[in-house]
């Protein structure tokens, strides 16, 4: 086989003159009739052109050029010559070509399903693609992500080792950690009856890690979380994962936020700014969301006091709820964007989120009542003034209105703001907009059950300051128990969660009680996290850490919404990974091995 000398993307005018041999795939064959025929070769680094002169070249040479076909695999030899018909500036090659002299077919191939060269060709659409992921893998795109990738975990691995984290491998075969989502289980062929869970994340590896005195640790794990499908999440998904000794809230951000930092100027050569910090609380009511996108205005506004001098139903309904409240959203010149067709489809669409609804009203600034029209205006009438003053409203916008309880009217205006944005055009794509979200409480109360759930997981602490309080609260005390702040934190950028982490807990009793407010009874406590318990007893540090999301990290640096691209063998929303064909069934003796039967779920 000729000797390969160059990458495909690197000659360069420097270089003519010299002899090279390339290797790669025929990515377009051209032949013109004017004596040559132009072949671009394509490997993972770029294109090269390469020239059979007819003129010059013996016949057998011309007869294995004329029968290439695209993606062939060859190997070629020539001389380097400036490009004869005039550079092509699109190509990093494009001032050069390659003469050839000798030809070596490496494989011949099949005529594949699709050519993986959009700037050329249609793509299929993405099962095909997925099916036939070896050959989508070849495109331009997908090479750069992968690359990406690679020098994201390069860079993370380099800061992280020079900041003494050392990287430190956890199980894959391991019990269930709660992070809120279902296991992954693999039975166990030694012990009938007895499962391994798959890692959610390595949390308590890290924190045993921590007690074990490795002081600063960093890994880049594969989790798995059993969710229902959702478009931009894997079952299977990459993290950054970290852990520090003898920390506060305080070192854990100031070395994070530099990673962050060394990332956008590694990878983009982009400055991020110093990050703002917003509390959970105030994210929740002037974006209903805990992570925020502030690359546009439209914030939620609380109108409760206005509402409540109206005889609006709607208004006064939700006022008289428990933590019932009225809250707008001003959109700037709406009277004009907004039509009648999206406010419509706003109503349906906010059902989802268990809203019954959006009213809607458009301010012209005059008129008999105050200045609105249309929709609500005759019930808000007499707060007019008011409401004009308080959203700052000018003639040619429109108000949209949430009205429920706390819960329900900010999660459904905080996703409709978003989907205003978004219907509109108003999000700027061109900044980058990091933030830290903190004071986070440490408890959900959910009124179906009557429990409590951890925001964050049970083995996040409460702040230094919430703890003595903490530690004297009853869970029949719904209110106080809710209300304890905990030392997490989360790093969210352009709207999208990127890390979360938060400070430990390190003291047994706090842990205990964490449990016992979750409902746990102290025996399951023991059954399920014995060792924890156990290992706190005997010397824990204060530690804290945080975890960033590898494939959204990539997914934001290279401008794709889509997980899939930056995974080079993803699932589909179903879980299937349809190159390989999995999941599958499996050879019944396997399963009698591992003393599991499956059951078929009944149909009908
Ligand atoms: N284990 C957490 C997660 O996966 C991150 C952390 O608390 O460090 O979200």
């Amino acid at each position: 086989m000729l000797k390969r000398t160059n990458m495909c993307g690197e000659p360069r005018p420097e270089m003519i003159g010299q002899p090279l041999t390339l290797c790669g795939w025929v990515n377009s064959y051209r032949d013109h009739g004017t004596g040559l025929i132009f072949v671009d070769l394509r490997d993972r680094s770029g294109l090269c052109q390469i020239v059979f002169d007819t003129e010059d070249a013996s016949q057998d040479l011309l007869d294995a050029a004329d029968k290439l076909r695209n993606e062939d695999v060859v190997a070629v030899r020539g001389t380097l010559r400036e490009r004869a018909g005039g550079p092509n500036p699109k190509l990093d090659t494009g001032e050069v070509e390659l003469v050839v002299e000798t030809l070596e077919v490496l494989n011949k191939t099949q005529t594949p399903p699709f050519l993986p060269d959009e700037n050329q060709y249609d793509l299929p659409n993405e099962e095909v693609r997925l099916k036939h992921r070896f050959i989508d893998l070849r495109r331009e795109r997908m090479q750069r992500i992968l690359a990406t990738r690679h020098r994201v975990t390069k860079l993370t691995r380099d800061f992280f080792d020079a900041e003494g984290f050392l990287e430190i491998e956890t199980p894959n075969l391991c019990k269930s950690t709660p992070e809120g989502a279902r296991d992954f289980l693999a039975p166990s062929r030694h012990q009938p009856g007895m499962w391994y869970a798959l890692p959610q994340s390595p949390q308590l590896f890290k924190q045993l890690l921590m007690v074990a005195g490795c002081d600063r640790y960093l890994q880049i794990p594969r989790c798995f979380r059993d969710e229902d499908p959702r478009a931009d999440r894997q079952a299977e998904f990459t993290q950054i994962d970290l852990e520090m000794s003898f920390v506060e809230r305080e070192d854990v951000m100031e070395i994070m936020e530099r990673f962050v930092r060394a990332l956008w100027k590694g990878i983009l050569g982009v400055d991020v700014a110093p990050m703002d910090r917003m509390t959970y609380r105030e994210a929740m009511d002037r974006y209903g969301i805990d992570r925020p996108d502030r690359r546009f205005g439209l914030e939620l506004v609380d109108i409760s006091d206005l509402a409540a001098e109206t005889d609006f139903k709607v208004f006064t309904g939700a006022l008289d709820k428990p933590r019932g409240v009225v809250k707008a959203i001003r959109v700037p010149g709406g009277a004009a964007t907004l039509t009648r067709k999206l406010t419509d489809g706003y109503t349906e669409w906010v059902k989802q989120f268990g809203a019954g609804g959006v009213p809607v009203a458009k301010f012209s600034g005059e008129g008999e009542t105050g200045g609105f029209e249309t929709g609500v205006a005759r019930f808000i009438a007499p707060i007019a003034a008011k409401l004009v003053e308080r959203l700052g409203l000018e003639p040619g916008d429109t108000v949209l209105f949430g009205a429920d309880s706390y819960a329900v009217a900010t999660k459904a205006l905080g996703e409709l703001r978003l989907k205003v944005a978004r219907d509109l055009g108003l999000i700027d794509t061109s900044t980058w907009d990091f933030l830290w979200v903190v004071d986070f409480p440490m408890f959900e109360h959910d009124p179906a059950d009557g429990r409590f759930y951890a925001l964050h997981h049970p083995f996040t602490a409460p702040t230094p300051e919430e703890t003595e309080r903490f530690m004297s609260m009853d869970a029949a005390d719904i209110d106080g128990v809710e209300s304890v702040v905990s030392a997490g934190y989360d790093v969210i950028c352009n709207g999208s969660e990127i890390g979360g982490g938060s400070i430990r807990i390190h003291d047994q009793r706090v842990q205990e009680k964490v449990f016992d407010l979750l409902g746990l009874s102290r025996a399951e406590a023991a059954s399920k996290f014995s060792f924890l318990l156990e290992a706190l007893r005997f010397g824990a540090p204060p530690h804290g850490g945080i975890a960033f999301g590898l494939d959204r990290l990539v997914m934001l640096l290279e401008g794709t919404d889509n997980i899939r691209d930056v995974i080079a063998f993803p699932k589909t929303q179903t879980g299937a990974d349809l190159l390989i064909g999995a999941p599958s069934p499996v050879d019944p003796a396997q399963l009698a091995e591992l003393h599991v039967r499956a059951v078929e779920p009944t149909k009908g």
